[in-house]
């Protein structure tokens, strides 16, 4: 359709691309507590599958052999209960801190953010801080420019390959993976998520950055929902910032009629996500505190006190809240429901794992034949049992049943199983004639137990079935 051209009609595209966003280096207490947490991230990431245990990789979830090591703990698709108490202690921690004190994870620890740390900084060292690299974006192609924005390249390059091989380490043996790569002859599963990995680490921490944080991550749809008014939040305060203003250091703003903001604009040039703090709460915020440390810095120069961009709580600024009583609002429903089923999951899972069988046992009736009749008229029923070895030591178990008068195994069981071995043993069931008659025709209830043998010999798990006895 074409539009008249003096028509009043306007035409609004609905797609404008982002601004590239330019952001300042900070330092500062809050910087400092984000990149204790970048390397605590990345030092256990990067080196966990490297460590040894027990002459095997010390974390490797094995999915072809359908086994999870984590350091002594050998888990099978049985244990899928552990990964959902996992998930659940991470979702209520994630809560729980949320209500607290806002986007504590987004700020501080999330992989987006540990990544757009690390890239922000191979950044700076190619291409120098804001200044430089808004110089340099805006120069024609040089030398210079060239040499800076491809040791850059490469530096993110081999950053996002590296994450992607380590990714892939906790799946399969790394020092197996090294060597494939070393000659070559990478798997084509491995070669393609070791490439998908490394490319959506690049992708994201190099060029997406604060778009994957506003419109891709789910988190910051909903997390509002775990705020109220007493959640601690960055917060400007406009009270004694406003009126704004520049002045020379040594004026006095009272008799100036300004307030604490000198609007030096560093709070924005320090923001990863280009936004003004001093405009209120905005759902852009990833509470990284940058703008915090920055301002600090600038209250210290003009000789303020700090404090003038900070964490408080809604009710905090409007009711000129202490430390102490913000403190004392910390302990509210909300954060002790969160706490509490927090506390609750991690015991049980902690007491369940203590007591967690040493092997285990899955039975499995065989699903050719219900029931038939043998030599000396028995009835016989055929099982499959599944035995698995959680742990990483040699263990010899035995078999019995129990549950039907007269009922016993046909051979006698006696299994052994290697460290972190999982077998499928055959087993028949027998009931003779007299007994048949005895329980009657149909289904009887009967239960396989397993004991370990050796010098300390101990009951094992009971696993429940049926024996069908035919008319
Ligand atoms: S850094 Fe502080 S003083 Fe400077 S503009 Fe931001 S709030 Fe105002
Ligand atoms: S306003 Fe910007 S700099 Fe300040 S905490 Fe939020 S995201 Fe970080």
């Amino acid at each position: 359709m074409s539009i008249p051209e003096d028509s009043s009609v306007q035409v609004i595209s609905l797609y404008r691309a982002e601004d590239k966003i330019h952001a300042r280096a900070v330092h500062g207490w809050f910087a400092a507590w984000r990149w204790g947490l970048v390397w605590f991230t990345q030092l256990l990431f990067y080196g966990l599958p490297w460590l040894e245990w027990n002459a095997r990789q010390a974390m490797l979830f094995d999915l072809g052999a359908r086994r999870f090591y984590i350091f002594g703990l050998v888990l099978y698709p049985q244990d899928f209960i552990y990964l959902t108490a996992l998930l659940m202690i991470s979702a209520y921690a994630l809560f729980l801190f949320t209500a607290v004190a806002g986007r504590l994870w987004c700020g501080y620890a999330c992989p987006q953010t540990v990544y757009t740390e690390i890239f922000m900084w191979v950044e700076k060292l190619f291409e120098g801080d804001r200044q430089a690299r808004i110089k340099l974006d805006k120069a024609p192609w040089s030398f210079n420019k060239l040499w800076r924005k491809a040791g850059k390249q490469t530096a993110w390059i081999a950053t996002g390959l590296w994450t992607g091989f380590t990714f892939v380490g906790y799946f399969t043996p790394i020092r197996q993976l090294a060597g494939e790569v070393l000659a070559f002859g990478l798997g084509p599963w491995e070669a393609f998520w070791i490439l998908f990995y490394g490319f959506a680490t690049y992708g994201n921490a190099g060029y997406m950055r604060e778009q994957v944080c506003k419109y891709m991550c789910p988190y910051a749809r909903f997390q509002s929902a775990m705020f109220d008014k007493d959640t601690l939040i960055i917060s400007y305060d406009a009270e004694r910032g406003e009126p704004r203003g520049s002045r020379s250091k040594k004026a006095d703003p009272k008799a100036l009629g300004l307030g604490s903001c000198i609007d030096c604009t560093l709070c924005v040039q320090v923001c990863p996500t280009g936004i003004d703090i001093r405009q209120g709460l905005q759902y852009e915020c990833i509470g990284c505190a940058a703008c915090i440390d920055v301002c600090n810095d600038v209250m210290d120069k003009m000789s303020y006190p700090r404090g003038l961009i900070r964490y408080d709580t809604e009710n905090g600024l409007s009711q000129h809240l202490s430390r102490l009583q913000l403190v004392r609002r910390m302990f509210r429903p909300r954060v002790l429901i969160y706490g509490s089923i927090l506390l609750l999951v991690c015991v049980a899972m902690a007491v369940s794992l203590a007591m967690r069988e040493p092997v285990r046992m899955d039975v499995v009736r065989d699903r050719a034949s219900l029931a038939r009749l043998v030599e000396d008229g028995m009835v016989e029923n055929l099982y499959r049992v599944q035995l698995m070895n959680a742990t990483e030591q040699e263990q010899r178990v035995s078999l019995s049943v129990q549950g039907l008068p007269g009922l016993r195994l046909r051979d006698a069981t006696v299994v052994t199983l290697a460290p972190a071995e999982a077998k499928w043993v055959t087993l028949a069931l027998r009931l003779a004639p007299e007994a048949a008659q005895a329980a009657g025709s149909g289904v009887h209830k009967i239960e396989f137990l397993l004991t370990r043998e050796g010098p300390e010999a101990q009951a094992g798990p009971h696993e429940k079935s049926s024996f069908v006895v035919p008319r």
